[in-house]
C-alpha cells in the first residue's frame, strides 16, 4: 500500500557571491548595498597605483558599511596602458575605457580564484557623456573578458540580463533602472542604506588632472615610466626641467622633502640649504652644466630672509657632501622651467 511521502521542502534558490568594484564613490557603494539587500553575499575590491587616491577613503566607507574589502595593486597595468592605450586617452592622460576594462578583468580573475560567482560595478547608464553610454559599456564588458558575469546593478533593468540573473543567483526584479546624470535617486538611496561618507563623483584619479598630466607627459617624453620612484615623485613638490635636460623636483613641505631625500639613487644628487630653512631638491642624473642652476634654484626657494648667501649642501650616494655658498637667486629665473 502506497504511503504518503512528506511534501518536498520548497527550494530556496542559492544566492550569489558578488565581487564589486568599489572606488569608495557613492555609486559603487550603492551597487554593493543593492546586492546585499536581496541576500547576495557582496564584497568589495579596489585598486591601488601612484595615480589613484589613497585607499584610506574606500577602506573607511567599506568598514562603515560592513563590506570586506580586497585591494589589488594595479600599478603595472596602468603603466602598461599609459604606454599603449588601445582605445586612446580621454581629455587628459586617462585611458578610461581600457583602464576600466582591465580593472574588471583583474577583478574577474580574482573572483574566479576566490569563489565568487560574478563581478559587479556601480556604473549608471548615461551618467557620463563618453564612458557610460550603452556602446562603451558593452565595449568595456567585451574587453574585460568577464562577459555575462559582469552585472551593473544600478542600471541592470535597462541592460540585457546577465548570467547571474538568468541563473537565479540575483533577482533581476530587485535590481535598479537608474539612468542619466540626475544624482537625486542616488542621494535618496544613500539615505535609505545609511551611507554617510563618500567622495565627490569623478574625484581621485590624477590622470584626469591637467597640471599633473603636464608633468607626467614630460616624464614620459624624457625618462619614461620604467623608474617607479620618478612616477611616485610626481606626487611631490614642484617639478622643473632645466635647459640641460635635468629633472629637478623641489619639495614643498617636510613630507615631500623626506620622500625626495629617500628617492635618491646612483647618479642622482640631493641638494638642500643648511644655513637657512629650505626645500630639498632631487636632481635626477643631473647634467653637469645644470648644477649651478640647481644650486641657485635651491637658494631662490629657501627661506633666505636676512642673509645674502645660502649655503647649499650637495649630497651624492656614497660620497661626502659638498657645501656651495650661493648668492640668493630670484625665483623668476626659473619660471620658464617649471612644469
Ligand atoms: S578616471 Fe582614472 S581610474 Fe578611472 S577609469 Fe579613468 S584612468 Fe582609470
Amino acid at each position: 500500500m502506497p504511503t504518503d511521502s512528506p511534501p518536498a521542502a520548497p527550494q530556496t534558490p542559492r544566492k550569489g557571491r558578488a565581487l564589486c568594484l568599489c572606488s569608495g564613490g557613492l555609486d559603487s557603494l550603492l551597487g554593493l548595498c543593492v546586492l546585499r539587500a536581496q541576500g547576495v553575499h557582496a564584497e568589495a575590491v579596489s585598486f591601488t597605483s601612484p595615480f589613484f587616491a589613497d585607499p584610506a577613503g574606500v577602506r573607511r566607507s567599506c568598514e562603515e558599511l560592513g563590506f570586506p574589502l580586497h585591494l589589488i595593486d594595479f600599478t603595472a597595468d596602468i603603466l602598461d596602458l599609459l604606454r599603449n592605450p588601445p582605445s586612446g586617452f580621454g581629455s587628459c592622460l586617462n585611458p578610461c575605457i581600457d583602464c576600466h576594462a582591465r580593472m574588471i578583468r583583474r577583478a574577474w580573475e580574482f573572483a574566479q580564484a576566490n569563489g565568487f560567482d560574478f563581478v559587479a560595478t556601480g556604473e549608471v547608464l548615461g551618467q557620463r557623456p563618453m564612458s557610460q553610454q550603452r556602446g562603451p559599456l558593452n565595449r568595456v564588458r567585451n574587453l574585460s573578458g568577464a562577459g555575462g558575469r559582469l552585472l551593473r546593478p544600478l542600471s541592470a533593468k535597462l541592460l540585457d540580463p546577465t548570467e547571474p540573473e538568468l541563473e537565479g543567483l540575483v533577482d533581476r526584479e530587485r535590481l535598479l533602472d537608474l539612468q542619466g546624470r540626475n544624482r537625486k535617486p542616488q542621494m535618496e538611496l544613500a539615505k535609505r542604506f545609511g551611507i554617510r561618507h563618500y567622495p565627490a563623483p569623478a574625484g581621485g584619479c590624477k590622470l584626469t588632472e591637467p597640471n599633473y598630466c603636464r608633468r607626467l607627459r614630460n616624464l614620459m617624453e624624457h625618462e619614461g615610466l620604467d623608474d617607479l620612484r620618478l612616477v611616485e615623485a610626481l606626487n611631490h613638490g614642484r617639478h622643473f626641467r632645466l635647459p640641460g635636460g635635468t629633472l629637478v623636483v623641489l619639495g614643498r613641505d617636510r613630507a615631500d622633502n623626506e620622500a625626495l631625500r629617500t628617492a635618491m639613487r646612483g647618479g642622482d644628487a640631493v641638494l638642500r640649504s643648511v644655513n637657512v630653512p629650505g626645500p630639498t631638491a632631487l636632481a635626477v642624473r643631473p647634467a653637469e652644466g645644470d648644477l649651478p642652476a640647481i644650486r641657485r634654484l635651491v637658494s631662490a626657494y629657501s627661506d633666505h630672509k636676512g642673509v645674502d648667501t645660502v649655503v647649499v649642501r650637495e649630497f651624492r650616494p656614497a660620497a661626502r657632501p659638498v657645501d656651495h655658498p650661493e648668492p640668493v637667486a630670484a625665483r623668476d629665473e626659473f619660471a620658464a622651467f617649471l612644469l
